[in-house]
């Protein structure tokens, strides 16, 4: 692969100004100084892009890792989002015609805003593409995924190993998620280059299952695509099984998913991989970005509030109850989700809860998007009791914001979750999370019924039994304790969820893998 500082002229369909070279001392401005420096290879970074919680990790990662310092840079595909909300943008390399794209460029950049130091493949036949980062506009993954996704693997390793720019490689490449799942691949063709490689799963659910057809396309080498420790799967190739097969270490985002997933009913079919490795899988807790989510200055919500002043929280609920139609009481439990509406998230199981939720003096503001099914079904809730039930389907940050401000009460009944941001943001708030007892809900929400300190309401078994029961728990502490509804609000909001603590467990997860070598 060639790598080369001159800027080449505009052609084909680049239609963007051709940025200037990348200054070198922005790009070596840590490079010299001993830090161990790591590339984060993924598809999604706040706000730029985001479909789900990867994109709110990569935000917040990486500046906790600089702040215990580590060189953190991220590899990101130059979708229109991500090459608008750049600042600094300069050429590091031309590599010409690559993994079936025209021409690929490598960019330098800073994430506006925060300042993440980053690389962009810019690939504009594969990725200037607008709308969902995945899927086409009929709603189905783009045809050419593989290939697309296939050329971020092969650029971060060579980006890695220090192919691209001259003045940087990577100790660790660290890939996140299917769509990075090659670049451990990749990485492991050639290991005499020492980078150590990382891959976390956000979700095992999404595997980028891709066709025997694109085998030919991929450049891999026939042996990786065995069934046993290579991509193949059931006929098809993985990129998320080469992420498990090929990397030196395994993370996933909780301790308790970090299980669930060696086994058959929480490991997705690859829970045979998954075992094998399991000496090397670590469960890391994701953290919350805690400045953006604070209740003391968050400049989303009506009423600042903290653990000091919690009585100004219900100016909040009034509010967001006045203008999503619903009856304007303070003494009304407000139950808030924030999800996509899958069955994952356990979108049909509060469908069905819905009526007893009514019975309990519960009303529910719904935000969300997903299955048509079930956004179809929660509209015809909202119709039918509208001073009960509000919905709005979409996807609205600030109203995300606003309704974790208001709410009481946050359900989170996910049949699996692998983390989990949104119960961590009720927690912050004070807003009580309910949960399916499932990974990372379960390291972080605990209901204790002998007296200990609770911060939530916790179900088993992901049946409506199990959460009609915790609704009753938590409608009987609302109506009939609310002293100890408050402690519970304390308690939650007293724990720490920053990205600290993670951060320093994946520096020393790091420093293992590279001290293996000494
Ligand atoms: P997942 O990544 O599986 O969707 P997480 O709980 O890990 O679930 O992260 C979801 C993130 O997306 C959270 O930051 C949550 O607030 C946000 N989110 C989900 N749906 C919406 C929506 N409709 N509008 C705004 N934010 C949303």
């Amino acid at each position: 692969m060639n790598a080369t500082h001159t800027p080449s002229s505009t052609s084909g369909s680049t239609q963007m100004a051709e940025p200037p070279p990348a200054r070198l001392w922005d790009r070596n401005e840590h490079a010299p100084d001993g830090r161990l420096r790591v590339l984060h290879v993924a598809t999604e970074v706040y706000p730029l892009v985001k479909t789900g919680g990867l994109g709110d990790i990569l935000a917040a990662l990486p500046v906790a890792q600089q702040a215990q310092g580590v060189d953190a840079r991220l590899l990101l595909p130059g979708f229109p989002a991500i090459l608008d909300g750049l600042d600094d943008v300069g050429l590091v390399a031309d590599l010409g015609s690559l993994m079936g794209a025209a021409r690929v460029r490598v960019l330098w950049g800073r994430i506006r805003g925060s300042g993440i130091p980053a690389y962009v493949v810019d690939a504009p036949w594969y990725y200037r593409r607008e709308g969902n980062p995945y899927l086409g506009p009929d709603n189905r993954d783009w045809p050419d995924n593989a290939r697309r996704f296939a050329l971020l693997g092969k650029v971060a390793a060579h980006l890695a190993w220090g192919d691209v720019d001259p003045i940087w490689k990577a100790d660790v490449l660290h890939a996140h998620d299917w769509h990075a799942g090659l670049a451990p691949v990749y990485l492991s063709q050639n290991p005499v280059r020492r980078v150590r490689s990382v891959f976390s799963v956000h979700n095992l659910a999404y595997q980028g299952l891709f066709s025997p057809d694109d085998w030919a396309t991929l450049a891999l080498e026939p042996w990786m695509l065995r069934p046993m420790y290579g991509l193949e799967y059931h006929g098809w190739g993985s990129f998320m099984k080469g992420g498990l097969a090929f990397s030196d270490w395994l993370s996933t985002v909780s301790p308790r998913y970090a299980y669930e997933i060696t086994t058959p009913e929480g490991g997705a079919g690859m829970q045979g991989v998954l075992l094998e490795r399991r000496e090397r899988l670590s469960g890391i807790l994701n953290g919350i970005d805690e400045t953006v989510w604070d209740p003391q200055t968050d400049p989303l919500i009506s009423a600042n509030y903290g653990i000091h002043d919690l009585g100004r929280k219900v100016e909040n609920k009034t509010r967001m109850q006045q203008e999503l139609g619903l009856t304007v009481d303070p003494n009304r439990m407000l139950a808030v989700m924030i999800s996509r509406l899958t069955n994952q998230k356990g979108a049909d199981l509060v469908l069905q809860a819905l009526p007893k939720m009514r019975e309990l003096g519960i009303q529910l503001a719904l935000l969300g998007s997903g299955d048509a099914h079930l956004q179809d079904a929660f509209r015809k809730a909202a119709e039918e009791a509208p001073d009960q039930v509000a919905v709005c389907i979409g996807y609205d940050e600030r109203l995300a914001h606003r309704l974790i401000g208001a709410g009481d009460l946050i359900l989170v009944p996910s049949r699996f979750e692998p983390c989990g941001l949104t119960q961590m943001y009720g927690l912050r708030y004070g807003t009580l999370p309910l949960v399916c007892k499932v990974g990372g809900l379960a390291d972080t929400v605990t209901e204790y019924l002998d007296g200990q300190p609770s911060n939530g309401f916790v179900f088993q078994g992901g049946q409506i039994s199990g959460l009609i029961d915790a609704l009753e728990r938590a409608a009987a502490l609302w109506w009939h304790d609310r002293s100890g509804w408050e402690w519970r609000m304390r308690t939650a909001m007293e724990a720490r969820h920053g990205w600290g603590p993670s951060a320093a467990e994946y520096l020393s997860l790091y420093q293992r893998l590279l001290g293996e070598w000494q």
